[in-house]
């Protein structure tokens, strides 16, 4: 869980150093919601401090400046974020942390919706995590999540597009998981245009049947880090993976079912629209993905070292 921002801490800013309570904006600067951010983990491990899968964090989130034709000033480039993210991590003495960086517009574009003339800002805010919190507690205690299938839809392949973290994107998750939320459950399972399968309001899903695990395809979801990374540790165990469409009846069928995030890692689903997951406990090969990921992200045991990056 995120900790509280403390008044010593510090934001990287356009390249220089500020005080947590200086990092503002100004009331009348772009607000509609035209932006790029990411999420980025830190973890303590024996040897000191690391990020995990850093650069493709940051390729992704030029990657997403990209797709809105954000032009990210030159001198903040990959390597000056990579760096800048390393240096808030020491400057914040933060060996477990969530960082995100966002490129944003700064200025006042007048009343359309127009980005022309304003001004593209690049800062990284890095929060101290402790596994104290809700999704930390969760993975300690065994504890899994509920989701229910959300009444919004993913938006189509040419609407908002869903490649891009952007800010504005996120609306659609608000909206869908306080109404899960409100029908007691966790998190939201969003459909797509043709009812299939996608993803949470803020990870990746993945079911388990028959020893094999499916996730769907790229085409309405983010492309997510973690999601990856569970694929490369499942084939590296011997686990068949297929992207495929999923129907909302493959979920409530499913052995078990998992989500994906920076944030929540691999954490187990408990049931989908009331309907009980397996046991309706962590699996079996929910739980090894999870040791897994946990051994790799901690630097424990055989992990890759290309994934971390030393703070
Ligand atoms: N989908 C959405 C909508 C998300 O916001 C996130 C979190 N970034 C994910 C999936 C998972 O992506 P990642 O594993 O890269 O954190």
């Amino acid at each position: 869980m995120l900790t509280q921002p403390e008044d010593n801490h510090v934001v990287w800013l356009d390249g220089a150093f500020v005080p947590w309570r200086e990092a503002t904006m100004h009331i009348s600067d772009h607000h509609f919601g035209a932006g790029v951010f990411e999420g980025v983990r830190a973890y303590a491990s024996d040897s000191g401090a690391n990020l995990f899968r850093l650069a493709e964090h940051t390729n992704r989130l030029f990657g997403s400046a990209r797709i809105l034709n954000m032009r990210i000033p030159e001198q903040f480039n990959r390597d000056c974020l990579n760096q800048a993210q390393v240096d808030v991590l020491k400057r914040n003495g933060f060996k477990n942390a969530y960082l995100r960086p966002f490129v944003y517009y700064a200025g006042f574009g007048g009343l359309a919706p127009s980005t022309r003339g304003l001004s593209v800002r690049v800062a990284v805010m890095a929060l101290a995590w402790s596994d104290a919190g809700v999704f930390g507690k969760a993975q300690q205690e065994g504890r899994s999540l509920a989701l229910r299938t959300s009444s919004f839809a993913r938006p189509p392949a040419n609407a908002v597009f869903v490649k891009a973290k952007a800010n504005a994107n996120y609306l659609n998750g608000i909206l869908a998981i306080e109404e899960a939320r409100s029908a007691g459950a966790d998190d939201a399972l969003l459909l797509d245009q043709a009812g299939f399968v996608t993803e949470t309001s803020g990870a990746n899903l993945f079911l388990v049947r028959g020893g094999t695990l499916y996730t769907p395809p790229l085409t309405s979801v983010l492309e997510g880090i973690t999601r990856s990374t569970v694929i490369a540790l499942a084939k590296e165990a011997g686990i068949a993976v297929l992207e495929q469409q999923l129907k909302r009846e493959d979920a409530y069928l499913a052995d078990e079912v998992f989500l994906t995030g920076t944030a929540v890692e691999v954490v187990p689903v408990r049931e989908v629209d009331q309907r009980q997951i397996g046991k309706g406990s962590c699996g079996p090969i929910t739980e090894r993905l999870r040791a897994a990921y946990v051994s790799h992200v901690r630097a424990r045991g055989a992990y890759r070292a290309e994934w971390l990056t030393p703070v």
